[in-house]
């Protein structure tokens, strides 16, 4: 009998009684039918752009839905904040030093994953998405994925047999193959289907009903678009991720001169401009300085909450579909993204950083069978803990490798007793594309602790008195017992996670974006 099963369920029992009573004990032959699961993931949305977190740039109606009807996780961590260590994680249980996924390097396919655990315990597996962790999925009944990054408009996917490309935009293609698999599944297994969205990843580039509708916003700025880094660590007046110098044309969708073709178009999308050309009420007009920073901000914005849009839709598509067809009851939908993401929050974009917006991800679950509505919890949670759940849901004994734990306690609401107290970051990707240094951290409920330590500087961060991460209170005396505090317990978590510095020396090479040698080979029966 498994006590963290039983404890989530107990606010639930009144409702459902005896016959899941006696499936959590063992004790009845008639055990309620173990969940299915649909896990929507995102890359790269954060938080701070849905409504269900308190949003005040967008409406994200479809995420306010599944929100509302189930459970919010207001502290859910990424462990490693980029989108290839952070799939591994999830896929493993397993921090990246454990898993060997530090960077944008393969993963092993001959890990064990979550995936492997499910299927054998009898559960269908699809995959269906961007997978972005180089080799083919394993463990899976069925996949269809994206090569790399994968493109948003007429995408090409790839299964083991070859590549097809889909007419249409990337959000929209894989809502249509999640529901193909959902539909062509075997009846006599509960499912486990994970739904990989492309968007809303750099460029940024939104269907053309949703780009047009954002075009003309004027989204708010945020309060911390203009730091200017006083107090901080070198890392943040060095990084390459500014909205203000970093985008490029292609980001910023400007439109190349007329015959440039080849190499020499590409060099100029990637071009970050220091001034652009604009039409402004039929005259041209060269915006520079502060209103061009301003103008950057607005485009950057606009077509990434256009991409969120499109996301929406499908999650609501999703749920229709599973209100339509009985499935509403006992599936388990979650939604998240592998990490989160600046929006101008300290004037950048991209995540990588331990700082809250790209830090955070969005965990939002619905499952009636277990979960009331409005639920919500602020006990930390990390991508670690995910595989966990899962395999506490399906009955699975959880293997000691494992480095998470099952989230299922945080259905009832709360903080269970006993829960942790501090989560465990580490960065490694250093210089990688956005000149990002290196850093390891600890954030516990009231503060965060950030170590850069190829140069040994330190920041500390009060989260109660200081939500937006401006005043580094590391060389504060009045914060020295917090400080040492937060160092004990940097150490200690360092030791029972088994980080020895193992990647610190050198990290694998980014490999995840060579073509497949499924793109060898097209199938026959391509809907082109
Ligand atoms: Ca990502």
């Amino acid at each position: 009998m498994n006590r963290t099963i039983l404890n989530s369920f107990r606010p639930l029992l009144g409702n459902l009684g005896v016959l899941l009573f006696g499936w959590l004990t063992g004790s009845l032959h008639a055990a309620a039918p173990r969940p299915n699961i649909l896990f929507i993931m995102t890359d790269d949305h954060a938080a701070q752009a849905i409504s269900a977190y308190g949003s005040v740039i967008n409406q994200t109606p479809q995420l306010d839905r599944l929100g509302a009807q189930g459970l919010r996780l207001n502290r859910c961590f990424a462990v490693n904040s980029i989108c290839t260590p952070s799939r591994a994680t999830i896929l493993t249980g397993q921090y990246s030093h454990r898993n060997g996924v530090p960077v944008f390097n393969n993963l092993d396919p001959a890990t064990v994953t979550v995936a492997h655990r499910l299927h054998d315990a009898g559960y269908f597996t699809a995959m269906i998405g961007k997978w972005h962790l180089g080799s083919d999925p394993q463990g899976f009944d069925y996949w269809n994925i994206l090569p790399g990054q994968g493109r948003y408009r007429d995408p090409i996917l790839y299964d083991r047999d070859g590549y097809r490309i889909y007419r249409g935009y990337a959000t929209e293609v894989i809502t249509d193959l999640t529901l193909d698999a959902l539909k062509n599944r075997p009846r006599d297994r509960p499912f486990f289907v994970m739904c990989h969205h492309k968007a809303p990843h750099r460029e940024w580039t939104p269907n053309e009903r949703y780009r047009r509708e954002f075009a003309t916003r004027e989204i708010p700025e945020p309060a911390t678009l203009r730091d200017d880094y006083s107090g901080r660590a070198d890392a943040l007046r060095e990084q390459k991720q500014s909205v203000f110098h970093d985008l490029t044309r292609n980001d910023l969708k400007l439109e190349p001169p007329v015959g440039l073709t080849g190499a020499e178009r590409e060099r100029w999308l990637g071009v970050k401009p220091d001034e652009v050309e604009v039409v402004v009420e039929g005259q041209r007009k060269t915006l520079r300085g502060d209103e061009l920073n301003r103008w950057k901000y607005q485009r950057y914005l606009q077509d990434y909450l256009a991409c969120v849009q499109s996301v929406d839709d499908s999650v609501g598509r999703l749920l229709d579909w599973l209100d339509a067809n009985g499935l509403r009851e006992n599936t388990l939908v979650i939604y998240t993204s592998d990490q989160g993401f600046f929006l101008g929050e300290h004037g950048l974009y991209d995540k990588r950083f331990m700082y809250e917006p790209a830090l955070r991800m969005p965990f939002l679950a619905r499952w009636p069978a277990g979960i009331k509505p409005g639920t919500t919890s602020d006990a930390l949670a990390i991508n670690c803990d995910f595989a966990p759940t899962f395999l506490d849901l399906a009955g699975v004994p959880i293997p000691a490798e494992v480095q998470g734990r099952s989230l299922v306690p945080l259905f009832a609401g709360g903080t269970p007793a006993g829960w942790r107290t501090d989560i465990y970051y580490r960065y490694y990707h250093d210089p990688g594309h956005h000149n990002t240094r290196a850093h390891y951290g600890v954030r516990t409920d009231t503060h965060k602790l950030i170590h850069y330590w190829k140069v040994n500087q330190w920041e500390l961060y009060d989260l109660v008195n200081d939500p937006q991460e401006m005043r580094n209170l590391y060389s504060d005396p009045k914060y020295a017992s917090v400080v040492a505090d937060l160092k004990t317990r940097l150490a200690r978590l360092k030791q029972e996670l088994g980080d020895t510095d193992q990647f610190t020396r050198e990290l694998p090479p980014d490999t995840v974006d060579a073509p497949p040698r499924q793109m060898n080979h097209r199938h026959s029966d391509s809907p082109l």
